[in-house]
């Protein structure tokens, strides 16, 4: 078999924290079995609910570090403080395994990413407007108040990255956003360069 017919794409999608991005991926992966997500490491401390493995590797600072060390990491990053990393064997074995990735990394891991892997495919999701982005923080209950001001001051640095990236969708109605989502991917694997691998056989014969 062709050894591109093995390559998944790479999205790489990035929110100010709040924006509806973790809720959007579960969903854009209930909706479609060829997609999977990388589950990173962090240090930042367990939320209520989460589960180790599935939300998160969740790691001491120390771990992290010697995981740098190592070379485990496709983009690592500092985000509110805490570590926060993209694991590089996971993502080149899923990708080569032909699965399409999807990574929910910060806009500085988004950028270490697009040096290494120019061909992935960037998607910014923001809030329909700042209040309402405050409203979800606020709503989701899981951070306390001086960890939610954090990240909403954060939020504006970024979404000066948006223009950085190749899609941006506005996380207003969820099923819309989720709709946007899912035509971003299958238009992906519309393109010619993924179909003549897909297809090569029935191009060939039409060919003729
Ligand atoms: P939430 O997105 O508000 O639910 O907050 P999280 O604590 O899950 O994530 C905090 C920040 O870290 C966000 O900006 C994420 O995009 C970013 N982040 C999460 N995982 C990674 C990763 O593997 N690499 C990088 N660079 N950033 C990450
Ligand atoms: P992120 O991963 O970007 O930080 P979450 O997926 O945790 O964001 O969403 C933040 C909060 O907003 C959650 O409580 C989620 O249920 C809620 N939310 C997400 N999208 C919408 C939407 N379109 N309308 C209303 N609430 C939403
Ligand atoms: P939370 O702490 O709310 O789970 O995540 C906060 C932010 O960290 C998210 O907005 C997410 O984009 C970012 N993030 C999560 N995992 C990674 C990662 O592996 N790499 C980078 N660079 N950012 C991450």
């Amino acid at each position: 078999m062709n050894q591109a017919v093995e390559r998944g794409t790479l999205f790489v999608i990035s929110a100010p924290s709040g924006a509806g991005k973790t809720s959007l991926v579960a969903a854009m992966l209930r909706n479609d079995e060829k997609l999977g997500v990388s589950v990173s490491h962090t240090t930042r401390p367990m939320r209520e609910g989460e589960q180790d493995g599935v939300n998160y590797h969740f790691v001491s600072r120390d771990a992290f570090e010697a995981m740098i060390g190592q070379g485990d990491f496709l983009e690592h990053a500092d985000v509110f403080g805490n570590y926060y990393g993209t694991s590089h064997s996971w993502v080149r074995d899923t990708l080569a395994g032909g699965q399409d990735v999807i990574l929910e990394i910060d806009w500085q891991g988004a950028e270490q990413v697009r040096r290494l892997m120019p061909e992935c495919v960037g998607i910014f999701i923001v809030p329909p407007s700042p209040e309402v982005l405050r409203e979800r923080l606020v709503g989701r209950g899981t951070d306390k108040p001086e960890v939610v001001e954090r990240r909403l001051a954060e939020a504006a640095e970024e979404c000066r990255h948006a223009l950085e990236f190749d899609y941006l969708v506005v996380n207003d109605q969820f099923e819309v956003a989720l709709a946007d989502l899912l035509a971003i991917v299958r238009s992906q694997r519309l393109r010619v360069a993924v179909q003549q691998d897909r297809h090569g056989a029935l191009l060939a014969g039409l060919s003729r």
